[in-house]
Order: structure tokens, then sequence, then C-alpha cells
């Protein structure tokens, strides 16, 4: 039986922690979708087609993983791609409480559905969107923290003074 696995999450921008996360878990899916989500709680520095334009280039490499932008709630999105997974990354420390609960929210609400945590590795621990964001913001070096093409988009946002 062929198992889909969704990886949902803000992506703004898709760092190397990520990246990682997404081509570990294709590895053990048969068809994995990041899935980027539109209108999350926070304040965004990409559009939702920016974000999921990024992601397909620094995952275009990779077979069996595609982008897809979704504004419903997370679980029918899994449901409507016949996913049975929902992959989250964890970092140490930060992360465990709020995924530990959005997994039993989402038990509760969909038993049918499994959620999968893959660890982080030590080198992209430290690794935030919104840290990067403010290190870019601020002139300073992010290439060790980013595929090119989202470094580039984002010397491009500050450079040229759009936000
Ligand atoms: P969300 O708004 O849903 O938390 P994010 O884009 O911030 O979306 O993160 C998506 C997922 O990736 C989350 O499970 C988050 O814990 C995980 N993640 C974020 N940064 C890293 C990283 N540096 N390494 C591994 N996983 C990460």
């Amino acid at each position: 039986m062929l198992v889909y696995a969704l990886y949902p999450g803000s992506f703004d921008p898709m760092t190397s922690g990520h990246a990682d996360i997404a081509v570990r878990a294709s590895a053990l899916f048969d068809q994995l979708v990041v899935g980027v989500f539109e209108t999350p709680s926070k304040t965004l520095l990409f559009s939702v087609e920016e974000r999921v334009e990024l992601a397909r280039q620094v995952l275009a490499p990779f077979k069996g993983v595609r982008v897809e932008p979704y504004s419903n709630l997370t679980i029918n999105f899994a449901r409507q791609l016949g996913a049975r997974v929902i992959v989250r990354g964890l970092r140490m420390g930060s992360d465990f409480e709020r995924e530990f609960d959005m997994a039993l929210m989402n038990s509760k609400l969909a038993p049918d559905l499994e959620t999968v945590c893959l660890m982080a590795r030590g080198e992209h621990q430290f690794i935030s969107s919104s840290l990067l964001k403010e290190a870019a913001q601020g002139g300073g070096q992010i290439e060790s923290f980013v595929p090119e093409c989202v470094a580039a988009a984002l010397r491009e946002k500050y450079c040229k003074g759009k936000v």
C-alpha cells in the first residue's frame, strides 16, 4: 500500500532545516506533499506564491516531493490528498510543546491521521525563519542557513527596500 504524507508549514521562507526535513521524509514515504499554508497567524514576508515558488526551486532535484499551497484546515488538506501521515520537524526545546499540542489536537479531530516528527539535525537546530529574516534585514550573512535561491530572494526583499 502506498503511503502519502503531508509536511505542512508557513515556510516564510524555506530554510535549510525545512528542506532537510522534507528530503528525509520523502525517503520514508511514497509521496510527500509540502503544504504551504496561505494564511498563518504570523506576519509574513513572502506571499504564498513566493513561498511556494521558493520551496519548489529548493526541492526540485528530489523525486517524490511536490509543493502545494493550501488554505483549509491542515487535516482536511491531508485527507484531500489521501495522506495518512502529517510530518513535522522538531528542534531541541523550542518546538516540542507546540508540536505535541498540535499532534494531540489533530489526533482528536482526525484519528485516521498520524503525526510523525523528525528531529532537526544538529546544524539546523538554531535556524528559524523569523531569526533568519531579522539577520537578513540587518545585513547579516545568511548564506549558510538557506539554499542559495532563498538567500537571493531575501537579499532582494531587503536590499530593494520592499519591506
Ligand atoms: P509553522 O508556522 O507551521 O510552525 P514553519 O514554517 O515555521 O511553520 O515550520 C514548519 C515545520 O518545520 C514545523 O514542524 C517546524 O517545527 C519545522 N522546522 C522549523 N525550522 C526547522 C529547522 N531549522 N529544522 C527542522 N525543522 C524545522
